[in-house]
Formats: C-alpha cells, sequence, structure tokens
C-alpha cells in the first residue's frame, strides 16, 4: 500500500468523524469516498460514521470488486458512476440529514430562495426521481438529478454531494443541510421570493470566479 493511499484513509476517517459531528450521519446511515489509484476508498456498510479507524475502509474498484474486512456501503454505485462520469470529482459524500431528508420526501426541488443555492452550481437543486436504495437505477436517477450541479435529493431518501476533495465534500454537504432548513423556515410563513435567472446568473458567474465552484 503506497503512502498516498494511506494518507486517503486517514482523511477519509477523519472526515466521516466530522460528517457525523455535523449530524449528517444519523445512526448508521450515509457513507463517505475518495477516489485513489485503481478505484475508490469508501466508508463500509453497517458501522457509524463517527466511529471507523483506517482499517475499516473499503478499497472498490470501477467493475465493483473490493477489498475490505466489511463490505462497501450498499450505496457503493452512487460512488463509482460519479467518479466514473466526472473526472473532477474526487469525494463524494451520501447522507440522510433531516431536513433535507423532509424537503426530498415532498420530492420538492430546492429553488433560488437564497443566492447560496448557486454554491451547488446553478439556480436549483434538483430531487431525483425514486428509485429503491443500493440499485443501479438509483444511481441512473441520481446522475440524471446532478447534471450541471454538485449536489441533489434523492426522492425519499437523502441527498448526494461531490466535491474536488473531501473537506469541500462535507462543506457542501453541511451547507445543503443548512438552507434546507432555511427553505423550510420560509416555506413555514410563506412562499419565499425567489430569486430570478438574472440575479441568479450574476451570483454564479462570481462563484466562478472566485473559485468556489466551477471545478
Ligand atoms: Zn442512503
Amino acid at each position: 500500500m503506497t503512502e498516498a493511499r494511506e494518507d486517503a484513509r486517514q482523511q477519509l476517517v477523519r472526515t466521516a468523524a466530522g460528517m457525523a459531528a455535523a449530524g449528517l450521519a444519523p445512526g448508521t446511515s450515509g457513507n463517505l469516498s475518495v477516489r485513489c489509484d485503481g478505484g475508490f476508498w469508501i466508508t463500509p456498510t453497517g458501522l457509524a460514521a463517527g466511529a471507523l479507524a483506517a482499517e475499516d475502509l473499503c478499497l472498490v474498484r470501477g467493475d465493483g470488486s473490493w477489498d475490505g474486512p466489511y463490505a462497501p456501503s450498499s450505496e457503493w454505485r452512487l460512488h463509482r458512476d460519479l467518479y466514473s462520469a466526472r473526472s473532477g470529482v474526487r469525494a463524494v459524500l451520501h447522507a440522510h440529514p433531516p431536513f433535507a431528508v423532509g424537503l426530498a420526501c415532498l420530492r420538492r426541488d430546492i429553488p433560488a430562495f437564497h443566492y447560496m443555492i448557486a454554491r451547488f452550481g446553478g439556480d436549483s437543486v434538483r430531487c431525483s426521481r425514486y428509485a429503491t436504495f443500493g440499485t443501479q437505477e438509483l444511481s441512473d436517477a441520481a446522475l440524471e438529478a446532478l447534471a450541471g450541479r454538485n449536489a441533489c435529493l434523492l426522492a425519499n431518501h437523502g441527498v448526494l454531494v461531490c466535491a474536488p476533495d473531501l473537506e469541500e465534500a462535507l462543506a457542501l454537504g453541511v451547507e445543503l443541510e443548512e438552507l434546507c432548513g432555511q427553505y423550510w423556515r420560509a416555506c413555514l410563513l410563506g412562499h419565499p421570493v425567489l430569486l430570478s435567472f438574472e440575479e441568479m446568473a450574476v451570483v454564479l458567474d462570481k462563484f466562478t470566479r472566485y473559485g468556489r465552484q466551477g471545478w
């Protein structure tokens, strides 16, 4: 095993702990991965994200074969297909945080109610169509909802986020749940006033120029 691989595993364990601490992985839900030579390291199925060691992680290859003391997360296809479709993606986070799941159960896209929606690549965060967890159908639905975006809701399930590194994946996961909570609250009081296409285009341009997204 190379030193670089060892580093990636340690970073994955640290970020998974951060994901649990941020409330993004209740119980044993949620999973996280990082790209490596020949595939990706991913958190195993059935273990809490906040209590992992580097030795618990699983290496999954592009053909779906894997090595590790535990089976990979049942959602490994979501991760594999994102790495395969997008060369700039080096980290993937999947989680079941409460506000996002609530909105995903309404199968509602999150519109441009706040300018920070632009951080996810466009003027909305889409909700995918429904498919059973762990299936290729779910992965296909997720990739569709992620077109031009770095996050989506998964209908009646959770969220999926991709990023150029683990730190950014966690930051985006935390930000998305925060925005879902804000949208939820605004909807409780009425109909949020949405930003126009032009207003969001200005923000998207600024974010791209400041390197906050557009990778
Ligand atoms: Zn899930």
